[in-house]
Formats: structure tokens, C-alpha cells, sequence
């Protein structure tokens, strides 16, 4: 088999800040397959795209089975490859999926089976980012100010049946009047600050009572003093994890870890198995975060959370992109034997991001169900096509 085609499309939807980039690789058999970058968000997604259309030049002719030798190929002679960052790993990522998707349709397999076979049928999930509210087909986000919103928010994902739900308490200010500045963030953060995150994460502990778990999440938007005086907080409520305290780097991630009484989670913005190991070297996380569409596909993220596993960390998978990159995750986290939740974002339920793809995955009862079609069982939409802007053919 081989590959004679790659469709690359950069997406418009309803919200601006939201253009999923996607590729679909089609071979001499009739086969396709469909992969996405996860760099939806952000400033991104043109160059997302454009690496996706370049590195798709160096595949054509391939066979679409040999994801190993093709990884190799493009992490050793795009130049770039090697310690790449985001954009270089999620065209990467975006390609290697597809050819996962490839891979299941010819042997008539979910990926999750060629992957090793799912371990669990359904994933454990919880409601995230719920500082954006808890809307279901709503148009975009709907912030969340005072503690009480807080508390409401986290009431609605528990009555549908989550157990687990997660949070940036430090977002938005509580008079409505803005986001908390960058000013704000950093440095030690003022106590009445960090008094109204405690309000927030108590009206939300109160609601929930000691059967729900809560994460708390802080974007990397703070520096290590004040990450540290909001994990000291944390640790009072019984936090499951505290996710990207700081900009990710060993050495300060290191230095928190030292400093504080709760799991940390880190991993969306870091990128190949190399860059993961000083974690693991030094112990300082106990989830990571990698996401299959900017960190390499299946073929490198399987390699990583294996290695994780070996330390004693588990693993949530990130997704910065659309259901079909949920599908895609989803298929990973069935075999982990060091899965630990599955995080739904609220982007999930939104309409921006809805009818991209045939499959549209939510949980029920905060279950994740494992599909059983081939490859990823799960297609970029008419409709996406439809509202691409921008649309590359590499032949
Ligand atoms: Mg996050």
C-alpha cells in the first residue's frame, strides 16, 4: 500500500479563536485515514497548517503501515524535527493519526486493539473548565464570577452523574469586571487574591461534598511563589491534582513538587519522549498531560505513557482540538494500564465544535464509552470540509 494523497484543511467556526486543522491521507487502496493537529487554540493553527501540508510532501509514495519508519523520516530530516516544539510535533501528530486510522481500517481493528487491546470499556471523566459554566449546545462560553456560580457549576456536571470535576479558580474577577491580569498572576499573588480562589474552591467543596474529586488548574499562568500559596490552599480541600502551576520546566517543576503536599499534572506543552524524561527523572509530576495531536500521534505518546509508567505516573491525555481528536484520545487511555481520567472540556458541548466529525463523543453517567469501529471509528465531516478556509492538496 502506499500514499497517494494528503488533504490538509485549517477550519472556521463560530468562535474566531477556534480553527481545527485536520488532514486526511489517502492510499492506493482505497483506503483513507484522518488525523487532526491540536492547535486549535492559540496562535498556531496557520503554521500548524502549513507544517502539515510541508512534512505531507515527504510521505507520498510511503507505505502508510510503517508509522515507525515514517515517524523516524519526518522527526530526522524535516531539520526541525529533533526537539521540535508544538507545531513541528503536531503535524507530526496530525499524520501519524491518520495513519493509525489507515492502519485499523485495513486489519479491520479499533486502534485501541493494534495499540495492545483496551484494558476498560468506558473511562472514567470529569466535567473540566467549568469556570466557562456547565452549557450544553450553548454558543460559547458562559464565565463563572462568584462563589456561588462556582458551586451552581459544579452541582450541574455531579447531577449528570460526574464524579470528578475541574476548575481554574483564578480566571475571571469576581465583579465580572475582567480577567485576572498578568500583573495579578504573577509573582507571590496578593492575599485577596488568593482569598477569593479559597471562597471559590470552598463553595465548590461544600456542594460536591468529600465524594467528588476536584482539580485545580492554573494554565501555567502564575510563577512558582504564588502557584505554591494557591497549592498550600489546595492541599486543604483535598485537591486530586494540581495542573500546570508554572511554564513548564523541570527545574521549577522540580523546585514546586519540593514545596507541596499535592499530586501535580503538567504535559501540554511538552513535547516528545525526550522532553518528558527530566519529569520522571526527578519525580516531580504524578500525571502528564501529553496531547497525540502536538506531541508526535499514537506512535510517540504511546512510547511516553509507557515510560511514565515506569515511574509511577499516570496519565490524562490533553486535547486541544475536535471530537475527533477525543476519539483519538479516547483509543489511547482504553489500554493505558496508568490511565487515570479522561478530561472532558467544555468545548465539548459547545456548538463551535460541533459537526465537524461524524462521531461526537460525550459521557454518560461521566463514562466515556471505548468504540469498537475500525481505526478510529470516527471521520472529519462534510462540513468541515464546508467551512475550511483554507484547503491544501499534496499530491
Ligand atoms: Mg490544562
Amino acid at each position: 500500500m502506499k500514499i497517494t494523497k494528503i488533504e490538509v484543511l485549517k477550519v472556521k467556526t463560530m468562535r474566531p479563536a477556534w480553527r481545527p486543522v485536520f488532514c486526511r491521507v489517502y492510499t492506493d487502496e482505497g483506503i483513507y485515514g484522518d488525523g487532526e493537529a491540536a492547535l486549535a487554540y492559540g496562535k498556531a493553527a496557520e503554521a500548524g497548517f502549513s507544517a502539515v501540508k510541508e512534512f505531507s510532501g515527504m510521505i507520498l509514495g510511503m507505505d502508510p503501515l510503517k508509522n515507525e519508519v515514517i515517524w523516524e523520516h519526518l522527526y530526522k530530516s524535516t531539520f526541525w524535527g529533533q526537539n521540535g516544539g508544538p507545531v513541528v510535533f503536531a503535524a507530526i501528530g496530525a499524520l501519524d493519526m491518520a495513519l493509525w486510522d489507515i492502519k485499523g481500517k485495513y486489519y479491520r481493528e479499533p486502534i485501541h486493539q493494534l495499540l495492545g487491546g483496551a484494558c476498560r470499556r468506558k473511562l472514567r471523566s470529569y466535567a473540566s473548565q467549568l469556570q466557562n459554566g456547565w452549557d450544553w449546545k450553548g454558543e460559547d462560553y458562559h464565565f463563572q464570577y462568584t462563589p456561588e456560580d462556582f458551586a451552581a457549576t459544579a452541582r450541574q456536571a455531579v447531577a449528570e452523574g460526574y464524579d470528578a470535576v475541574k476548575f481554574d479558580f483564578f480566571e475571571k474577577k469576581p465583579d465580572a469586571s475582567g480577567e485576572y491580569s498578568r500583573e495579578d498572576r504573577h509573582g507571590f499573588v496578593v492575599p485577596r487574591d488568593l482569598h477569593t480562589l479559597e471562597e471559590r474552591l470552598a463553595a465548590v467543596r461544600e456542594a460536591v461534598g468529600p465524594g467528588v474529586d476536584i482539580i485545580a488548574e492554573a494554565h501555567s499562568r502564575m510563577d512558582a511563589p504564588g502557584a505554591i500559596r494557591y497549592a498550600k490552599i489546595l492541599e486543604k480541600y483535598d485537591v486530586m491534582f494540581f495542573e500546570e502551576p508554572d511554564t513548564p520546566t523541570p527545574y521549577m517543576t522540580k523546585y514546586i513538587a519540593e514545596q507541596v503536599g499535592i499530586p501535580l499534572a503538567s504535559g501540554e506543552r511538552v513535547y516528545s519522549r525526550w522532553q518528558f524524561v527530566p519529569y520522571f527523572e526527578d519525580r516531580s509530576l504524578q500525571i502528564i498531560q501529553p496531547d497525540l495531536g502536538n506531541c508526535g500521534g499514537f506512535t510517540e505518546v504511546k512510547k511516553i505513557c509507557d515510560m511514565a509508567h515506569a515511574y509511577d505516573v499516570g496519565v490524562q491525555a490533553h486535547i486541544c482540538a475536535s471530537p475527533l481528536s477525543t476519539t483519538a484520545a479516547i483509543h489511547l487511555e482504553a489500554v493505558l494500564p496508568n490511565f487515570v481520567i479522561h478530561e472532558h472540556h467544555i468545548c465539548n458541548r459547545l456548538q463551535f465544535n460541533q459537526g465537524l466529525t461524524t462521531e461526537e463523543p460525550q459521557p454518560v453517567n461521566g463514562y466515556l464509552e471505548v468504540p469498537d469501529r475500525p481505526g478510529l471509528g470516527n471521520e472529519i465531516s462534510e462540513q468541515a470540509y464546508r467551512q475550511a478556509d483554507a484547503l491544501a492538496v499534496v499530491e
